[in-house]
């Protein structure tokens, strides 16, 4: 399949799961450690319980420093009763914990007019953050033009035969950007990662899957007729 078909491909793609799921809206005017802990929460229990637990925390904490502060049976009682997978505490409490380390304070606004590129060696140096969350927060609050790719979106891209078989993030993040607009990569990565975690998953289930008809791998899975 030539480059030129694949960008189509992406585009149909995309216009699909769009239907199927609805645009995301881009996080508002918050802070860039409330933006992370908005994230590290969303990509693990999906948006709703995200935003459910993003208010419980500003209910129930003073600010930032105090969920630094508390123990990881508070922050994961936050979690639960917002409906969220309580195994994300020690992400949240670490990562607050290191930019405190870093910074004196539990607040990255130091970095506000830094170029991307400097932004992104500084998080990657916290080591507390995957790639994904850096490059998240790069798109949503740089505009920076970079698609973040984490290891469902990898999979269901090589899948659906947007990449080659079984490319890995860094790759598939590289393929995926020279198919993708670039005014597209937040709903992309937004409805990828959604349908990845829903339907097509460790064992996808191809036969609810509303892109199957233009999945190889769902092709040969379910029956379904190319098309
Ligand atoms: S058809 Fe199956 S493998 Fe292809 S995108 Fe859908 S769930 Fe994933």
């Amino acid at each position: 399949m030539i480059a030129a078909n694949k960008s189509r491909d992406a585009a149909k793609l995309l216009g699909i799961l769009e239907q199927r799921y609805g645009k995301k809206p881009r996080p508002p005017g918050w802070s860039l450690v409330e933006t992370l802990l908005f994230y590290v929460i969303y990509y693990s229990s999906g948006v709703t319980a995200a935003r459910r637990a993003f208010k419980a925390f500003r209910e129930e904490y003073v600010n930032l420093n105090e969920v630094r502060v508390s123990t990881l049976s508070e922050i994961r009682a936050t979690l639960r009763m917002a409906g969220a997978s309580d195994k994300t505490a020690v992400q949240l409490r670490g990562m607050l914990k290191q930019i405190f380390a870093s910074e004196n304070v539990v607040s990255l606004a130091g970095l506000h007019g830094v170029p991307a590129d400097q932004v992104k060696r500084y998080l990657s140096r916290l080591d507390v953050l995957p790639v994904h969350a850096i490059d998240y927060l790069l798109l949503v609050k740089w505009d920076y033009p970079i698609l973040p790719v984490d290891r469902q979106v990898a999979r269901m891209a090589s899948r659906l035969g947007l990449t080659g078989a079984n490319t890995r993030e860094v790759r598939a993040q590289k393929t995926l950007m020279r198919k993708v607009n670039s005014n597209s990569y937040y709903d992309f990565y937004t409805l990828f990662l959604e349908h990845a975690s829903k339907v097509c998953t460790d064992k996808p289930r191809c036969d609810r899957c509303v892109v199957a008809k233009y999945c190889k791998h769902g092709r040969s899975h379910s029956g379904v007729k190319s098309k």
